[in-house]
């Protein structure tokens, strides 16, 4: 080697030196500090121009002198040593528990002249050893497999998760490639999921199809990203969640959703058929007790025929409420939308409720201004209708109900008011769902818990609102409103 090489050599060495992150100095083997890096002036204070020359003392706390005695000498014997913790002193006094590599420096002739050290702060160490211990416990402990392979499709780690899900051992997989996880039918993921992390991205929440030892088949959902080293992409971390439990509920669940629905859809249709098949009889029940009321003169049979013409009267509107239903579920309820007076609408609706009572009085309050209306006359007058029913209904110890109708800007409303056992606050929003009765406040008054839901489906078809307010104990506000125009 030439002078100048030598001399080049030199230099890159200085620089290597000078450009470490670690501190790193060196003193004769009396202690006379040599050469001084950027990082041991970061670490202790001292820049190189006012340590150079000084005796290492400067930096070595007045208890441990006989420590840098022993040090020397196992250097002069030509040992290294190495990750010696001890303490060493800043420029402002304060110590600093350190962690030191000291090697022998030999001149040309190879005798040993001096020590280099490259120190490290240990409490920057311990930190980041137990930053590696939590991280090893968190990957070990973690239920998901977590695994690291290298670009070209290495396995580099796997956790116990790995074991347990994919029933490889840790030894079994590290060096394997990591398409022995990947069924033949979808080798080609590996490929586009290297193409992506090669180009820095990360694949999330994939989910996919792997093969266990055993070679059976689990639903996986996988995360991988990039492992970068010094700005370069170096392989990629996997972390893959076992989800087939989860897809198979998913499938439990909509095959038990379809049941439903299919269960649904015929108790539907029984209703429409059952319904439909009742109406017949009962039209004809009620034609021949008009024909017999005619003909009876006894006043006692004439009362119990006008009886019975009552209660036929009933069913029928039961199964006619029944048979609506089955129109609204199929999307099949018509509409005659004509021009009609409210005025006349609510009064029709008073009249035929008010014949049916001999407890309740139906007044029709306010300044009654009539409004006409484009709606299926007969359908709004059911609306009334099944309010003032379930008025007279559900205030079993009042003797009074009010109707009122009125309009706004946009729209003709209408109002039906008792005073009787009111409904729970949670409830009124449920009781124009199909089939839902208040139970709780009124378990003695039977229904079918239809009407209200027949009311909201006309009153919604004629683009029309519908509400309640009601106070339990004092009484109900029905409401509806229907569009002027
Ligand atoms: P039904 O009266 O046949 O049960 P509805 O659909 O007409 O069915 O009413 C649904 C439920 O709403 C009733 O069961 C009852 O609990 C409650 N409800 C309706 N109207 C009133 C009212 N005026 N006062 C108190 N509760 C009422």
């Amino acid at each position: 080697m030439t002078d100048s090489n030598r001399l080049d050599m030199n230099s890159w060495l200085s620089s290597i030196v000078e450009s470490s992150e670690d501190p790193i100095f060196s003193k004769t083997l009396e202690g006379t500090i040599q050469s001084w890096n950027m990082a041991a002036t970061l670490m202790f204070g001292y820049t190189a121009e006012e340590i150079i020359g000084k005796n290492i003392s400067v930096i070595t706390p007045d208890e441990l002198e006989a420590e840098e005695t022993s040090i020397i000498e196992q250097i002069k014997r030509g040992a290294r040593i190495l990750h010696y913790e001890t303490f060493r002193l800043k420029k402002d006094g304060t110590k600093l528990a350190v962690v030191l590599s000291i090697s022998p420096i030999r001149d040309k002739f190879t005798r040993i002249v001096g020590a280099s050290v490259i120190a490290r702060d240990q409490l920057i160490q311990v930190e980041s050893e137990k930053k590696k211990a939590m991280l090893a416990a968190i990957i070990d402990s973690s239920v998901d497999a977590i695994i690291s392979k290298t670009l070209n499709g290495i396995i580099t780690s796997w956790n116990h998760g790995a074991e347990t899900i994919l029933g490889y051992t840790e030894k079994d997989a590290i060096g394997q490639h990591i398409t022995m996880l990947i069924p033949e039918d979808r080798k080609q993921e590996e490929e586009e999921i290297i193409s992506r992390i090669r180009r820095g991205e990360r694949v999330e929440h994939f989910e996919t199809i792997r093969k266990r030892k055993d070679g059976t088949l689990i639903h996986a959902s996988i995360t991988v990203s990039p492992i970068v080293l010094n700005g370069k992409i170096i392989g990629a971390s996997k972390i893959l969640r076992d989800i087939s439990d989860r897809i198979e509920y998913k499938s439990q669940l909509q095959e038990q959703t379809k049941k439903l629905e299919e269960l649904n859809q015929s108790k539907d249709q029984f209703i429409g058929i059952a319904s439909h098949e009742l109406k017949t009889p009962l039209t004809s029940i009620k034609a021949y007790l008009q024909l017999l009321e005619r003909t009876v003169t006894d006043s006692k049979h004439k009362l119990y025929v006008s009886k019975t013409l009552l209660f036929v009267g009933k069913l029928e509107e039961l199964v006619s409420d029944l048979l609506d239903v089955s129109k609204i579920q199929a999307g099949r309820l018509q509409l005659n939308i004509r021009e009609c007076s409210i005025r006349e609408i609510v009064e029709n609706a008073v009249e035929s409720v008010q014949h049916t009572t001999s407890t309740h009085q139906i007044m029709i309050t306010g300044n009654g201004e009539d409004n006409r209306i484009k709606a299926d006359q007969n359908r709004v007058e059911q609306v009334i209708i099944n309010f003032l029913t379930n008025a007279i209904k559900y205030s079993p110890l009042s003797d009074r109900v009010e109707v009122s109708y009125w309009r706004d800007e946009l729209n003709v409303l209408v109002k039906v008011r008792d005073f009787g056992i009111g409904i729970p606050e949670e409830n009124t929003e449920k009781i124009f769902q199909r089939f839902y009765r208040v139970e709780s406040t009124s378990p003695h008054i039977s229904g079918l818990g239809i009407g209200l839901f027949i009311s909201c489906q006309i009153i919604k078809r004629h683009q029309g609102e519908i509400w309640v307010k009601s106070v339990p104990g004092k009484g109900s506000e029905f409401y509806f409103s229907l569009p002027l125009k």
